[in-house]
C-alpha cells in the first residue's frame, strides 16, 4: 500500500472516528437529558397535585367518597395551568398526568380528554395514562411500549402500603425496598401522610423522536462531510508528499549511481520540506567531501609517484641511482636469456676525479658529474638504461645491442665528454671517462656481466686512461 492511501485512510479514518464518537456522545447524553427533563417535570406535576389532594383532605384514608384524585386532578387542571417546574416552556411542556392517578376507591375514571405529554405528544382516548383499576390484578411490563405511557407514579401510604399502583403494584400491597429509596415523601402539617415514587421507564414522545431523527441525519452529514474533507485533504496533502518524496528517491537513485551532488525543490516549510533542505545540504556537503577526497587522493598518488622517483633517481645528476638499475638490469638480463636477444654492459668512470675536486673544488666536480650524467642521457635511446653508480662511477644497460654497437657508442660518447667545452666551467679543467663494455650473456646475471665490465674498466684505467675496453 503506497503512503499516499495510507496517509489518506488514516485521515478518513481519524475524521470519521472523530464524528462518530463527539455525534454519538451528543446524541446519547441528550436522549438522556429530554428524559430525565420529562420525567422530572411529570413526576413534580404528580407530586403537587398529590400534595394538594392530600392538604385538603388530610389523607387517604379521609378522602373516599368525597372526590376522587382524578377528580381531584382534572378539576385542577380546568381550574387553570399547574404550577411548571423549572424549564418548562408552556402549555405545550406540560407533564403527561401520572399513570396511577386513580382516585382511592380505583373504580373511578376519569372521562376522556386532550391530553399531552411534555412536549406535546398526542394521547387517544384509550391511552390517557391511566393503570388498570385498582386490585385488577395485572400487572404492565415496565417500561414505555409505543402507544403507552411512558412512566407512572406509584402513591403509597405512609405505611409504604401501596395505594395507587400505576398499574404496576396491587392496592394495599407493600411497596418494594428499591422503590422506597426514590419514594418522596408527601407531608401535611408537618406530617408524612403519603410517599410518590417514580415508575418505568421514559418512551420519546413523537416531536423528541423527530428531533432525535434530525440529530441523527445531522450525524451522518457530519459523517459524511467529514469522509468527503478527509478524502480530499488527503489527497490535497499527500500530493506534496508524494511529489518531494518523489524527487528524493529520483536524487537518492542518481546519488547512488555517482552524481553526488543533487537538489531537490524545497516546498513551503513543513517537516517535509525541511527534509527536503536537509538533503540538498547533505548532497552538497557529501559532494564537496567526496571532490576533496578525490583531490587529496591525487594528491597523496602524485606524491607517492614522487617518492618513488626519489628513491630511484639521484638527486645531483636526476639519473636512476644503483639500485633502480640493479632491479631494471636483472629484468633485462632475464628477457634478453629468455629471447636470446643481445644485451650489453657499460661501467664507466671519470678520469683523476679526485684532482678535479682538489684543483678546482668540490662544487666544480659536482657541475662534472652533472653535466656528464646529462651527455648520457641525452644520448641514450629510449630502451636504454642509464644510472650513476656511485661517485664518479655511471653505469649503462644497452638491450638489443651487441658488443661492437656497444663499444662504439660507447667510444663515442668517450669523445663527446673529452671534447664538451669544460673551459666554460673552469678554464682549465678537462675531463676525460674510461669504460669498459661487456656483452656475453653467459656471465650469468646481470650483476655478472657488470662485474666483467668492470674489469674492462680497470683495463682502461691501467692502459693510459680516456679509453674504452670491451670483451664479448
Ligand atoms: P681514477 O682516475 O683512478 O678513477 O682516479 P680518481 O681520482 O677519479 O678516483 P678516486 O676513487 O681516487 O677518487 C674519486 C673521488 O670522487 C673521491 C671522492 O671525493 C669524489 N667524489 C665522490 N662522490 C662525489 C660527489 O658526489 N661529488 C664530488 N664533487 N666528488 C665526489
Ligand atoms: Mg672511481
Ligand atoms: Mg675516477
Amino acid at each position: 500500500m503506497s503512503l499516499r492511501t495510507k496517509f489518506m485512510l488514516a485521515l478518513l479514518l481519524t475524521g470519521l472516528a472523530a464524528v462518530a464518537v463527539v455525534g454519538g456522545l451528543a446524541y446519547t447524553g441528550m436522549t438522556r437529558k429530554v428524559d430525565l427533563i420529562r420525567r422530572e417535570q411529570a413526576m413534580e406535576h404528580f407530586y403537587s397535585t398529590a400534595t394538594a389532594y392530600l392538604q385538603k383532605y388530610g389523607s387517604w384514608q379521609a378522602s373516599p367518597g368525597k372526590e376522587g384524585f382524578d377528580e381531584f386532578m382534572q378539576s385542577r387542571e380546568r381550574s387553570g395551568p399547574p404550577p411548571l417546574s423549572d424549564g418548562a416552556q408552556g402549555e405545550d411542556r406540560r407533564p403527561p398526568p401520572p399513570e396511577g392517578d386513580h382516585g382511592p376507591q380505583g373504580d373511578e375514571r376519569r372521562p376522556p380528554r386532550d391530553d399531552r405529554g411534555p412536549q406535546g405528544e398526542e394521547r387517544g382516548p384509550g391511552e390517557e395514562g391511566r393503570g388498570p383499576p385498582q386490585g385488577e390484578g395485572e400487572r404492565r411490563p415496565r417500561g414505555g411500549r409505543r402507544g403507552e405511557p411512558p412512566y407512572r407514579f406509584i402513591l403509597a401510604d405512609q405505611d409504604f402500603k401501596v395505594v395507587l399502583g400505576g398499574g404496576v403494584y396491587r392496592h394495599g400491597e407493600a411497596l418494594p425496598e428499591a422503590a422506597r429509596k426514590d419514594a418522596r415523601a408527601v407531608t401535611v402539617d408537618g406530617r408524612t401522610v403519603a410517599y410518590v415514587s417514580p415508575e418505568g421507564v421514559i418512551t420519546p414522545s413523537k416531536q423528541e423522536l423527530q428531533y432525535l431523527d434530525a440529530m441523527r441525519d445531522a450525524l451522518w452529514f457530519g459523517v459524511s462531510g467529514a469522509a468527503v474533507l478527509a478524502v480530499a485533504l488527503g489527497l490535497l496533502l499527500s500530493r506534496g508528499l508524494g511529489r518531494t518524496l518523489g524527487h528524493l528517491t529520483k536524487a537518492v537513485r542518481a546519488m547512488h549511481g555517482g552524481s553526488l551532488l543533487q537538489r531537490v525543490p524545497v516546498e513551503g516549510k513543513d517537516e517535509v520540506a525541511e527534509l527536503a533542505a536537509a538533503f540538498n545540504d547533505m548532497s552538497e556537503k557529501l559532494a564537496r567531501s567526496h571532490q576533496e577526497l578525490q583531490e587529496s587522493h591525487q594528491t597523496i598518488l602524485l606524491q607517492a609517484e614522487q617518492m618513488r622517483e626519489l628513491s630511484v633517481r639521484d638527486a645531483l645528476t636526476k639519473l636512476h641511482n644503483r639500485r633502480h638499475f640493479d632491479e631494471q638490469a636483472s629484468t633485462l638480463f632475464s628477457h634478453a636469456v629468455r629471447h636470446k636477444r643481445p644485451l650489453a654492459m657499460v661501467i664507466g668512470d671519470i678520469d683523476f676525479f679526485k684532482k678535479i675536486n682538489d684543483n678546482f673544488s668540490h662544487a666544480t666536480g659536482d657541475a662534472v658529474l652533472r653535466q656528464v650524467g646529462e651527455i648520457l642521457r641525452s644520448h641514450m635511446r629510449l630502451s636504454d638504461l642509464v644510472a650513476r653508480y656511485g661517485g664518479e662511477e655511471f653505469v649503462i644497460a644497452f638491450p638489443e645491442t651487441e658488443l661492437p654497437q656497444a663499444a662504439a657508442l660507447c667510444d663515442k660518447l668517450r669523445g663527446i665528454i673529452e671534447s664538451f667545452p669544460w673551459h666554460q666551467v673552469h678554464p682549465e679543467l678537462k675531463v676525460t671517462m674510461s669504460m669498459g663494455v661487456y656483452a656475453d650473456l653467459a656471465a650469468g646475471t646481470a650483476e655478472a656481466m657488470l662485474q666483467k665490465a668492470d674489469a674492462l674498466l680497470y683495463r682502461a684505467k691501467e692502459t693510459g686512461r680516456n679509453r674504452v675496453c670491451f670483451a664479448a
